[in-house]
């Protein structure tokens, strides 16, 4: 097949790496075409209004937060905000508890009113304390005590990953902040909020503004390569992938997800559970850490991403073994993973013109925040690297 044209910047993957790339390339003066596999823009912060009129995030729950104002000011520039209260429970021993653990976790737990300080002197008698902890289970033990480690972070962990918290990074745990006040905000950074019309239509305006930009969905990366000649390639896919496995598959977890809508008659007798009218559940995701309970959580986005149909649509969301047909949804946050990912991170260094970016292509569980920042400095590069070299 012969070239279709030549360009600056092939891209491929039309997610928050991606796109933000294009962007301040294409306002650079560069002429860029984005690729994606997949028919929709957004990457895995893809969202969309459902039959039952709900805006949901079909690839798990993004809840954007930060901590950067630089972060915040140019995504500003293509959307609104809507702020976003980020209250979870978990649903442990037949019962929704307050969580992440805070000090209403710990009255539900002893069964009667407490303070900061009572909190506080159970903990350092439950602790069990480690100078540099090496896994998520030694993290949390040394954080929270062997009882609400067990009810809460253990078995949801071993299910998300098939692999015993002290197998992880402490990082896995340590992500979920714990409390010894009442504030029982799932996240800590201070900047939480969501796109006012979604992450999709945040995207669209994006691209709406990078004149210099030709989108391709339903492209994947083999079929872009032979199409456009470009200078430069900014890959977003998994680094594995690209490189043809050629030391075996890193290891992903994977996810399946099924959607459930009710009726306003429906929801009207669930109202007792879910406290709320008009709701299925009584926050916008529930964590089911039992082992004999499939799915890890349950996520019903019409509590933080407007706007309020009627009915409601619930989430369930099963964590899964990856095989090459699977989204590869989550890296693997461990040392043997992390080895693996060595070997492929030496062969990117070496490859000319070529920049990875990303989640999938650094291998590394990077928020959106963080990717968009990862997206804006390679940006910022390559505009210097290539305005000089024209
Ligand atoms: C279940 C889940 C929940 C999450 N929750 C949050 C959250 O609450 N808050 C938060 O900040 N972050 C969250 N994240 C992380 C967030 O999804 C990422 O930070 C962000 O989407 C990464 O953007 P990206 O562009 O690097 O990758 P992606 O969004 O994965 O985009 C990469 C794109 O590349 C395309 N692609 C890959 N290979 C090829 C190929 N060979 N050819 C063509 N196209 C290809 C893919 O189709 C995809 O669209 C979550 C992630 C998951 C999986």
């Amino acid at each position: 097949m012969s070239p279709d044209s030549s360009v600056d910047f092939l891209i491929v993957g039309a997610g928050f790496s991606g796109l933000v790339a294009a962007e301040r390339l294409s306002n650079a003066g560069f002429r860029c075409v984005v690729v994606d596999q997949r028919e929709h823009l957004g990457g895995n912060a893809h969202d969309r209004i459902d039959a039952a009129g709900v805006r949901v995030h079909d690839y798990g729950p993004h809840y954007f937060r930060t901590n950067s104002p630089r972060i915040v000011e140019y995504l500003s520039k293509f959307t609104g905000w809507l702020d976003a209260d980020y209250k979870i429970k978990s649903f442990t021993d037949d019962r929704y508890w307050s969580f992440p653990v805070n000090l209403n976790t710990f009255e539900e737990l002893v069964g009667h009113p407490a303070t900061t300080a009572d909190f506080e002197t159970w903990l350092s008698a439950h602790r069990i304390p480690a100078e540099h902890p090496r896994n998520s289970e030694e993290l949390m033990l040394s954080i929270v005590g062997p009882e609400l480690y067990r009810k809460f972070y253990e078995g949801y962990t071993l299910k998300q990953w098939r692999r015993h918290p002290r197998e992880l990074d402490p990082s896995v745990c340590g992500r979920v902040p714990v409390r010894t006040n009442r504030d029982d905000r799932y996240l800590a950074e201070e900047f939480q909020a969501l796109p006012k019309e979604g992450f999709t239509a945040m995207f669209q305006r994006m691209l709406d503004a990078s004149p210099g930009v030709e989108l391709h969905l339903g492209v994947d990366f083999e079929e872009a390569r032979r199409r456009w000649h470009h200078r430069h390639l900014i890959f977003t896919g998994p680094v594995d992938q690209y490189f043809g496995r050629r030391f075996g598959a890193l290891p992903y977890r994977s996810l399946r997800f099924e959607h459930e809508s009710f009726t306003r008659e429906q929801l009207a007798a669930r109202a007792a559970v879910s406290g709320k009218p008009g709701f299925w559940q009584p926050a916008v995701q529930v964590n089911y850490p039992a082992a004999d309970v499939p799915h890890t959580r349950i996520l019903e986005f019409k509590h933080i991403t407007g706007p309020l149909p009627e009915g409601s649509t619930i989430i369930r969301e099963f964590p899964k073994d990856w095989t090459p047909d699977d989204e590869p949804f989550y890296p693997v946050p461990a040392a043997d993973a992390k080895a693996a990912y060595r070997r492929y991170a030496e062969l990117a260094a070496a490859e000319e013109n070529t920049s990875f970016i990303g989640r999938l292509a650094t291998y590394r569980y990077y928020n959106m925040d963080q990717v968009t920042g990862m997206a804006l400095a390679e940006a910022e590069r390559l505009i210097s690297r290539y305005s000089t070299h024209a």
